[in-house]
């Protein structure tokens, strides 16, 4: 199958040096294109700025914002099977973005942010022949989040994780995820490397893409 995957954080440019970004390592997102890439999968690894090296054999795209993403998703999701967007994509950025480094004043100084346009959201519904995977990183009331997204961004499958912790998720190598399927079902991988869930959930994401494709009676290429 071929696997679209997104990983990392995005940078969100205030001026010429400054940027609004988070904590995400791309970790977990780089363990999923590995193992994909171990399982026989073809990998498109859209990536923000990591200190990672990038899986061999995966076709890296580097991004740094939330367009960029955008765009890039847009121009691969048509030919993939498996959607993974692991990537921790910013929902605001700057309305402004100032030509010359702003500079210190004595000044309080106010940032007006504008929402970032939400990829999950603006891909097709209907009839769309790949799976998607969105991941919710939430510091409370998981559950209800999780299963929110899954309805309002359209996805297949939601993989949520309690990043209130200080010992798993964000920046750890350590993990604890539930994964929240559109049929209803719900299924708990407990703490353990991201290596070790990216292999459960390559599993999970290729025996669930492949039953909903053979409802749909969509040819998938496999690799030999
Ligand atoms: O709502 P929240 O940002 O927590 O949702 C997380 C999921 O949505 C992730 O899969 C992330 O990659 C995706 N996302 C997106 N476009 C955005 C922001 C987040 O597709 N602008």
């Amino acid at each position: 199958m071929r696997f679209l995957i997104t990983a990392g954080p995005t940078r969100e440019p205030i001026d010429p040096v400054r940027y609004i970004s988070n904590r995400s390592s791309g970790k977990m997102g780089y363990a999923i294109a590995e193992v994909a890439l171990e399982a026989g999968h073809d990998v498109v690894l859209i990536s923000g700025p990591v200190n990672l090296d990038p899986p061999r054999g995966a076709h890296l795209i580097s991004i740094l914002t939330t367009d960029e993403i955008y765009d890039a998703v847009h121009q691969h999701a048509h030919g993939c099977d498996v959607l993974v967007m692991c990537a921790a994509v910013a929902d605001y950025k700057p309305k402004n973005v100032s030509a010359t480094k702003i500079k210190k004043r004595d000044a309080s100084l106010s940032l007006e942010l504008f929402p970032t346009r939400d990829i999950l959201s603006s891909l097709q519904n209907k009839d769309r022949q790949f799976l998607v995977v969105g991941f919710a990183a939430e510091t409370n009331d998981l559950e209800a989040n999780a299963q929110r997204k899954l309805q309002t961004k359209h996805c297949d499958v939601i993989v949520a994780n309690d990043v209130s912790r200080a010992d798993s998720g964000m920046e750890s190598d350590q993990n604890e995820v539930t994964i929240f399927f559109r049929s209803g079902e719900t299924k708990n991988i407990s703490r353990a490397p991201k290596k070790i869930i990216a292999r459960e959930l390559v599993k999970i994401f290729s025996k669930y893409a492949r039953k909903m494709f053979d409802k749909k009676n969509v040819v998938i290429t496999e690799r030999v």
